[in-house]
């Protein structure tokens, strides 16, 4: 069975881990939305928040293209790391797929998809949330 690489930010819906949302907070008193675990509103400092899940789609915010990946790194090189503007505000890093470098362009849409990443060995597989062209 695939997990969620995050159960923080990512919830999988179904049991292949093909289908799932992120998941953030949105401030009871001033109605801001964060990506990910918070314990207090960044916005006004309440930490009356209640947990969400937020849009599959956004705009291509800011991105850059990564030739040196972090030690460990599981995908291809060089490629699209991606800052994504959700909806709801808050902006979410993750790697850009499935998009010739050439066709990039800030503002573009972009929809979540999530990738199976090969399991260490006796682990499970794990689940990665990434963005590609609508
Ligand atoms: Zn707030």
């Amino acid at each position: 069975m695939a997990v969620s690489v995050d159960t923080r930010r990512l919830k999988l819906t179904n049991e292949e881990g093909t289908e799932g949302v992120l998941l953030g907070f949105c401030c009871q008193e001033c109605g801001i939305h964060v990506f990910g675990p918070a314990t207090f509103c960044q916005g006004c400092s309440s930490s009356n928040l209640a947990q969400v899940e937020l849009g599959k789609q956004g705009i291509l915010y800011s991105f850059t293209i990564v030739r040196i990946p972090p030690q460990g790194w599981p995908g291809d090189v060089p490629y699209v790391l991606g800052q994504i503007e959700l909806p709801e505000g808050p902006q979410v890093l993750a790697e850009v797929v499935d998009c010739p470098h050439e066709n990039l362009k800030i503002g573009m849409a972009v929809e979540l998809t999530l990738r199976l990443v090969e399991a260490a060995e006796g682990g499970s597989e794990r689940v990665v949330y990434k963005w590609r062209p609508v």
